[in-house]
């Protein structure tokens, strides 16, 4: 039924892409590989595009003992595939491949243009340059192993083809608009893997009784705890968004992993705001003693735009029930949000969860389960805070099976 292939990579997001350009370089070096590339969608890498508000932050240059402390739920799973297609063996591709590239704060990479498009064009001209052939509007509804050892791939247009070895690449759930629906799992799952249970990350934590009020309003330089079941789990120090899905930014995204989980898991979660982490309470109860002096009448309400930015002055009043100059001090260092909900995969940047590290090799992306079927980018049970981290899983994951597959057909 239709062609055989040696390698067809399904999914042409970010891992797919990079996996199409690391065997268009082997076909290139070695030749003799026909592979294929199919994506559901009418273009390639329609999430890259979005990725990075439009930028795409592609990687991040900090070393690996740094960068795998931003990997989870188990960073030594990358180690192999990191080493193979570092973040320093990315950048220098990318530029060879004609994309210049520049690092910003916080150890960012994005393309000079800073049009995330073009990681998209450049990886396709690459891909059509070595000779792998790309099939769009490709949405794989089955794919099963014959006895064999051949995959049969069946598209929803009908097209039909086999292939020796399967790359699967077809991300996570979030912005599904994006092609991302979940595919992947379900293809695992009917080879018999087992899928990890999934949950949205990179996402806005809800307070109770959330206000309109909050909508817009960013906070710099300040700390949050992240308390489960009344203990404190994580704590991070950055900047903090309120937007109309809840409280996010840098350091609401980066507790939100964690967040989400425990809400799932029923229990309890709230997250306590410092506002002034740099002081300590003795030293802020000191400076507020200091300032209300100088304030005749209501000192509260005196000292509050002091400390304060102006839109927050009235919420933070009417959240701390029984504020009062003596307890001042001590509720703009913990100002606590009960938390019982959150944004889900509409607007999460990554899925938690997904296809079992266990059952797959980290030194291939192959499954231990089912040779020749491999594994690549967010369809893993694999992910990564925000800062270039999940891009760089998604081309060294793809790299490393596409390198793999490509070495066992010639072997
Ligand atoms: C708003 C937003 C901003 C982000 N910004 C950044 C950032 O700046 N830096 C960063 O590192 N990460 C960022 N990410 C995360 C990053 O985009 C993803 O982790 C990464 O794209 C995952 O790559 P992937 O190839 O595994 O999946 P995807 O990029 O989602 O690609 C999967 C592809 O598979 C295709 N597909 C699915 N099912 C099928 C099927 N049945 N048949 C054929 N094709 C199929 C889809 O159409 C899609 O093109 C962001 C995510 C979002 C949502």
């Amino acid at each position: 039924m239709g062609k055989v292939y040696d390698i067809a990579i399904i999914g042409g997001g970010a891992a797919g892409l990079y996996a199409a350009a690391a065997l268009s370089s082997y076909k290139k070096e070695k030749g003799g590989i026909e592979a294929i590339l199919l994506e559901k969608m009418h273009r390639c890498g329609l999430k890259i595009g979005i990725t990075g508000k439009g930028r795409c932050n592609l990687t991040n240059t900090k070393p690996w003992n740094e960068f795998a402390t931003h990997i989870h739920p188990k960073n030594v799973f990358l180690k192999n595939a990191f080493y193979a297609s570092s973040n320093t063996a990315v950048m220098e591709n990318f530029e060879r491949m004609g994309l210049p590239l520049v690092v910003e704060r916080g150890d960012r990479v994005f393309p000079q243009s800073m049009k995330a498009l073009d990681v998209v064009s450049t990886l396709e001209r690459h891909i059509l340059q070595g000779g792998v052939q790309l099939r769009k509007n490709a949405e794989v509804s089955s794919l099963e192993k014959g006895a064999d050892g051949v995959f049969s791939i069946i598209c929803s247009d009908g097209f039909e083809c086999s292939a020796k070895k399967v790359i699967v690449a077809t991300g996570g759930l979030s912005y599904q608009t994006t092609g991302s629906s979940g595919d992947g799992y379900a293809f695992a799952k009917g080879l018999g893997h087992k899928i990890t249970p999934l949950f949205p990350s990179l996402t806005a934590l809800k307070p109770k009784n959330y206000k309109e009020e909050f909508y817009g309003i960013s906070l710099k330089n300040v700390s949050v705890q992240l308390a489960v079941n009344g203990d404190v789990v994580q704590e991070e120090f950055g900047d903090l968004d309120f937007t109309n899905g809840g409280i996010e930014g840098p350091i609401g995204f980066k507790v939100s992993r964690k967040g989400v989980h425990s809400i799932i898991n029923g229990q309890k979660v709230e997250l306590r705001l410092d506002m002034k982490p740099a002081v300590s309470l003795e030293q802020l109860a000191k400076r507020i003693e200091r300032e209300a002096a100088e304030i005749k009448g209501d000192k509260l309400k005196g000292i509050l735009p002091k400390l304060l930015p102006a839109k927050l002055v009235k919420l933070f009043i009417e959240g701390n029930n029984g504020l009062s100059m003596t307890n001042l001090a001590q509720k703009l260092k913990c100002w606590v949000f009960p938390i019982n909900d959150y944004v889900g995969y509409e607007r999460c940047v990554v899925t938690a969860g997904g296809v079992s590290l266990q059952e797959v090799s980290q030194k291939t992306m192959e499954s231990k389960l089912v040779p020749g079927l491999y594994f690549a980018g967010e369809v893993l049970d694999l992910d990564g805070d925000t800062g270039g981290y999940n891009l760089q899983i998604a081309f060294s994951t793809g790299a490393l099976a596409a390198q793999s597959a490509a070495a066992s057909l010639t072997r």
